[in-house]
C-alpha cells in the first residue's frame, strides 16, 4: 500500500477572490514543497507527496497528477454475471472472450449499449469546495427520453446507520449506548415486531465527542456500510457481532430464528392446531405472553378454561405482559424454568390430568407437563402431534438477520454540484421529478425539509462506503433526471456530457482522476435507476 501523506489538522483556506472551477488540483502556496499537490476534494486539504495517497487513501498524486486511486463502479444492465474487472477509464466493458487489451479500446460509440449503463457515485470523486459541478453530469437516453445523471461521491457528516436485528434475545434497554472499542458509537432504539433496533453513528458521535470517539465512529461506520462484521458491546445488556445480511451474534450464539410473533399471535396462529391436543397452551414472550384458554382464540373455541394463574400484569384477556425480565432466555425473558412464570392453579377450575404446553416464541424452547393429583404440573415426554406443532412454528420463524440501512443527509452543500440554486433541488425530488439513487440502489427520501435519504447497503455494490479523516462517511449519490428538469432547476447545463464521452475521459475535473472504472452488472433485487417510474411516467 502506499504511504499515507501526514496532515497537520486543517489548513488555512486560501479563498479566490472569484469562485472559480478547479480543472486539476495545483500547489496551494509557496509553504507547499513544489512536488507535492493538494488535495482539495475535503476539508482536509492533504498535500500530496509524489508516490502517496492522501489520509483517506481515495486520493494519491501519481507523477504530479491528482488521482483517484479506486475505480469507478458502472453498472450494466445486460451484464450476465458478476465481472468485477478493472478496466481503464479509456474504454469499453469486455465482451467474453476479449483480452483486456481490447477492452482498454475506445468506447465504439454504440448507443445500444450506451443506454444500459449507469454510472455510479462508488469512486467517482467529490464535489468539493461546494461550488463545483459534480464529477459526472451524464447525459444519456432512456425510453427515448433524453436524461442526466448527476453523479458524486457525497461526504456526510449527517448520516447513521439504522440496523434492526431479527432477534427475541434482550440485546440492552432502550437508550442504553452502544460502544465500539469502547467509544461510545449509538444507542439502542425502539425495538420493533421480532426485531430489536440499534441507532448507529451520527453527527453527534461523528463531531460532538473526543477525536477517538469520531474516529471508532467513522471506522465503524464504514465497516458497517461495507458489509463487514462489526463487534459492539451494550451497556446493560449483551455482545454483539453484526453483519448486513448476515445472522446477528448474541454473547457468543449466532442467532437463528425470528419469531413467528408476540405470544398472543403465536397463541392465534395455532389455535385451532392445539385444540384437542392440550388443554392449556402458555406462549411465552418478554412483551406479550399467551394464554390459549383465556385468549379470544379460545373461546372462539369454546375451550374450557384451565384456572392458570400467571405471573405478570394482565392487559386482555390471555395477554400477559412484564411475566419476567427481559434477557436470552425463553421467548426474550430471563428464564430457563418456563413454570416459573405460573403462579398456580385455580383448584376450581383446573384438574387432574390437565395437559399443559409451554412454548417459547420460536418453538426453540418448549415442555409438556401434566397436572397430577395436586394440581402440580409434571412434566412429560412431549406427545408426537403436539411435536409437530410446536416444530411448525419453527418452521414459521423466518431466518435471523441484521439489516443495515444507511441514513444520510444529502440536503446541504452537496447540492451545489447539481444546480446554483439547491432548494430547487429538493423541491424537484419531492416533487418525484429526480430519481435518488446510492451506487445504483434505490432511494427512500423521507418526507418533510431537506433530502434524507434512506438505502439498504445490502443492494448497493460492495465496498461502496469510504472516509475522510474530518470524521465524514463517504458515500456514493446520483441524481436522475429529465434533461428538461434539469435545465429548470438550474442545473449546470454546461457540464452535461454525453454518455459515450464521460466513457472516454472520466470525470470532468482532472485529467487523471479517475483512473479506471469497474463494470457491475445491476443488482437482481434493484430497479434500472433510469427506469419508467415515477421518472418516466
Ligand atoms: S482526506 Fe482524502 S479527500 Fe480529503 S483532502 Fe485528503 S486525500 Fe483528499
Amino acid at each position: 500500500m502506499t504511504e499515507h501523506t501526514k496532515t497537520d489538522g486543517m489548513p488555512e483556506l486560501d479563498v479566490p477572490a472569484v469562485p472559480q472551477v478547479l480543472e486539476r488540483a495545483r500547489p496551494r502556496s509557496e509553504r507547499m514543497a513544489a512536488d507535492k499537490i493538494e488535495c482539495n476534494a475535503c476539508p482536509v486539504l492533504c498535500q500530496i507527496s509524489v508516490g502517496r495517497t492522501g489520509a483517506c487513501d481515495r486520493y494519491a498524486n501519481r507523477d504530479g497528477v491528482l488521482v483517484r486511486g479506486d475505480p469507478v463502479y458502472l453498472l450494466r444492465r445486460t451484464l450476465a454475471a458478476e465481472d468485477g474487472r478493472v478496466v481503464p477509464f479509456v474504454g469499453r466493458p469486455a465482451a467474453a472472450g476479449e483480452s483486456e487489451a481490447a477492452a482498454g479500446a475506445d468506447w465504439d460509440g454504440d448507443l445500444l449499449h450506451a443506454n444500459e449503463v449507469f454510472v455510479t457515485g462508488v469512486g467517482a470523486s467529490t464535489t468539493y469546495p461546494d461550488y463545483k459541478p459534480a464529477p459526472f453530469i451524464v447525459r444519456s437516453e432512456a425510453d427515448g427520453v433524453d436524461m442526466v445523471t448527476v453523479v458524486t461521491e457525497g461526504i456526510f457528516s449527517y448520516c447513521s446507520f439504522k440496523v434492526k436485528i431479527d432477534t427475541d434475545r434482550y440485546l440492552g434497554p432502550e437508550q442504553a449506548n452502544v460502544r465500539c472499542k469502547g467509544e461510545v458509537v449509538g444507542h439502542v432504539t425502539t425495538a420493533e415486531y421480532g426485531s430489536q433496533m440499534l441507532s448507529l453513528g451520527g453527527v453527534h458521535h461523528l463531531t460532538g465527542g473526543s477525536k477517538k470517539e469520531g474516529r471508532v465512529t467513522c471506522e465503524m461506520m464504514q465497516a458497517l456500510g461495507n458489509k463487514q462484521a462489526v463487534e459492539l458491546t451494550i451497556d446493560g445488556g449483551s455482545q454483539l457481532v453484526i453483519q448486513a445480511g448476515r445472522a446477528p451474534i448474541v454473547n457468543g450464539v449466532e442467532e437463528q430464528r425470528m419469531r413467528v410473533g408476540c405470544g398472543s399471535a403465536t397463541v392465534g396462529i395455532f389455535a385451532k392446531q392445539f385444540y384437542g391436543l392440550a388443554d392449556e397452551v402458555v406462549v411465552v414472550d418478554d412483551h406479550i405472553t399467551g394464554v390459549l384458554t383465556e385468549h379470544q382464540a379460545g373461546r372462539c373455541l369454546d375451550m374450557r378454561r384451565s384456572g392458570i394463574k400467571m405471573r405478570g400484569r394482565k392487559s386482555t384477556p390471555g395477554r400477559y405482559f412484564q411475566v419476567a425480565n427481559p434477557g436470552t432466555g425463553w421467548g426474550g425473558t430471563d428464564i430457563a424454568d418456563p413454570l416459573s412464570i405460573v403462579d398456580g392453579w385455580d383448584a376450581e377450575l383446573a384438574w387432574p390430568g390437565l395437559r399443559l404446553l409451554m412454548t417459547s416464541t420460536t418453538g426453540e424452547h418448549a415442555s409438556y407437563y401434566v397436572l397430577d393429583e395436586s394440581l402440580t404440573p409434571r412434566e412429560q415426554e412431549m406427545p408426537a402431534a403436539l411435536r409437530a406443532i410446536v416444530e411448525r412454528i419453527g418452521e414459521n420463524c423466518e431466518p435471523s438477520l441484521t439489516t443495515v440501512l444507511f441514513l444520510g443527509g444529502a440536503g446541504g452543500s452537496l447540492r451545489a454540484g447539481v444546480t446554483e440554486n439547491p432548494v430547487r433541488l429538493t423541491r424537484s425530488i419531492k416533487d418525484a421529478l429526480v430519481n435518488v439513487t446510492c451506487g445504483g440502489a434505490p432511494a427512500y427520501v423521507w418526507p418533510g425539509g431537506g433530502i434524507t435519504v434512506m438505502v439498504d447497503v445490502m443492494r448497493m455494490p460492495d465496498n461502496s462506503f469510504g472516509t475522510v479523516p474530518t470524521p465524514a462517511i463517504v458515500a456514493p449519490i446520483e441524481f436522475s433526471m429529465r434533461l428538461e428538469d434539469f435545465r429548470a432547476l438550474g442545473g449546470h447545463m454546461d457540464y452535461v456530457r454525453p454518455l459515450e464521452e464521460v466513457l472516454r475521459r472520466g470525470a470532468w475535473h482532472n485529467e487523471g482522476a479517475p483512473s479506471a472504472r469497474r463494470w457491475l452488472p445491476l443488482g437482481a433485487a434493484n430497479p434500472w435507476p433510469l427506469g419508467r417510474a415515477p421518472l418516466l411516467g
